[in-house]
């Protein structure tokens, strides 16, 4: 097989990076390892910066965002009994967030690639990549039990955290940098209304809690929990109790409870991998750099580095000049690294680490009590939530 640029992993990446070549008359073929259902049924993010929703929008791909989307003004900060409201428009200039499910996103833009792009093979894995700094690139790949050859111009490693295309740049020309966090999410989807309408972001003594949303009737939940967590030790009553404990405040709020449909534990990490570009090969999205999701900025990022690199590889068809393919690795290492910033700052902001200290939590409460009093401070975190695409 051979292609333009042949596009390892279907996340958001891989998917609208697909969408967005396809628009530019550029020719690709996307490989997924997993079937469909499995890529549509994922559950992960949801909170899509404004500059997500414009992309989708542009890429034809915004129609059912736009009717089923909840565009979110603001957040609550809940901390000492206390709650404050981050009012985003207000301190951005206009700036807001949408609640859209990446399980949508993806099934929006799997739609559109079957029905119009190039091929999109499930169930295709990716073995690795062979010839980056040659002319024609190319990716092994095994489906349905037969090991096949893309030969491509470019190949794009879109393939995630696990994927295999990062393991092609040479360690010669490779920086990691890393860091673990010594706590985990477990996250619970449950039927039932959500208690708030926006996002509350809760620090506890007890730990972390989020009650975030997928939709006017189904609520999405996260606790703090020790790294080594597995969702089994937690029945569906003690997660609520314990989701009840952190959301206290001093006025009485409630939390409503309502069946529990899944339950995971996400662990935290920030990993950074660069350069993000290596001969013809380039990564995009959590192939490359993955935030803890504090800050809900995973699947933005990845959107913003398929934007970049489509945006590349079009002003290359057109100009022959390869000056913005050249620029890719720095121009979205400059976006990575202040999500990585704030995605950190968030995290140590709201989580108890294991061994921390009064003094520790009295500087948090400090932290929290300036954002909630200075337009300084709270503009920073709302311009930080609402979007890094400047
Ligand atoms: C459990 C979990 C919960 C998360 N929760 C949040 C959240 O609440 N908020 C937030 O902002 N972010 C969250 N994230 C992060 C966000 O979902 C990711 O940043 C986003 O999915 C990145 O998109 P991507 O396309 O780069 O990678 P992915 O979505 O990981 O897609 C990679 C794709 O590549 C495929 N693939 C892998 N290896 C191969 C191979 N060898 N061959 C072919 N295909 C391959 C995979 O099957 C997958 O479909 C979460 C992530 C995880 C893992």
């Amino acid at each position: 097989m051979r292609t333009t640029v042949g596009i390892i992993g279907a996340g958001p990446a891989g998917l609208l990076l697909a969408r967005l070549l396809h628009r530019a008359g550029i020719d690709s073929v996307v490989l997924e390892s997993r079937d469909r259902a499995h890529v549509e049924q994922r559950q992960r993010a949801g909170v899509l910066e404004q500059g997500t929703v414009d992309a989708l929008r542009a890429a034809g791909a915004g129609e059912r965002m736009d009717r089923e989307g909840l565009r979110h003004d603001g957040i609550e900060l809940r901390f000492d009994g206390r709650r404050h409201r981050v009012d985003f428009p207000g301190r951005t200039g206009g700036r807001s967030v949408t609640v859209y499910a990446q399980t949508e996103v993806c099934k929006d833009l799997i739609a559109l690639q079957l029905a119009e792009g190039g091929p999109l093979l499930f169930e295709a894995e990716a073995l690795g990549v062979e010839g980056a700094e040659s002319d024609r690139p190319r990716v092994r790949f095994r489906r349905q039990g037969t090991e096949d050859e893309l030969e491509c111009r470019y190949v794009v490693g879109c393939d995630g955290f696990w994927g295999v295309a990062r393991k092609a740049f040479p360690a010669s020309v490779t920086r990691v940098f890393e860091r673990s966090y010594p706590y985990a999410w477990l996250g619970i989807l449950a039927d039932v209304a959500p208690s708030h309408d926006e996002l509350v972001y809760a620090r506890h003594d007890r730990g972390f809690a989020l009650l975030s949303l997928r939709s006017p009737s189904v609520s999405r939940l996260y606790l703090q929990v020790p790294a080594a967590t597995r969702a089994e030790e937690w029945t569906d009553d003690r997660t609520w109790t314990e989701l009840e404990s952190r959301f206290e405040t001093r006025d009485g709020w409630t939390l409503r409870r309502g069946p529990v449909t899944q339950k995971s534990v996400t662990p935290m990490r920030s990993f950074v991998h660069e350069p993000m570009r290596h001969g013809r090969l380039f990564l995009a999205g959590d192939a490359a750099h993955i935030v803890p999701p504090t800050g809900a900025k995973g699947l933005n990022l990845a959107v913003g580095d398929a934007i970049t690199l489509a945006r590349a590889l079009a002003y290359e068809k057109e100009t022959d000049s390869a000056a913005l393919l050249d620029a890719y690795s720095a121009t979205c290492l400059r976006r990575v690294w202040q999500a990585e910033r704030f995605s950190y700052d968030l995290t140590t902001l709201l989580h108890r680490a294991p061994g921390a200290t009064a003094f520790d939590a009295r500087l948090q409460l400090a932290r929290l009590e300036r954002i909630a009093s200075s337009r300084a401070a709270e503009t920073d975190l709302a311009e930080a939530y609402t979007g890094l695409w400047a």
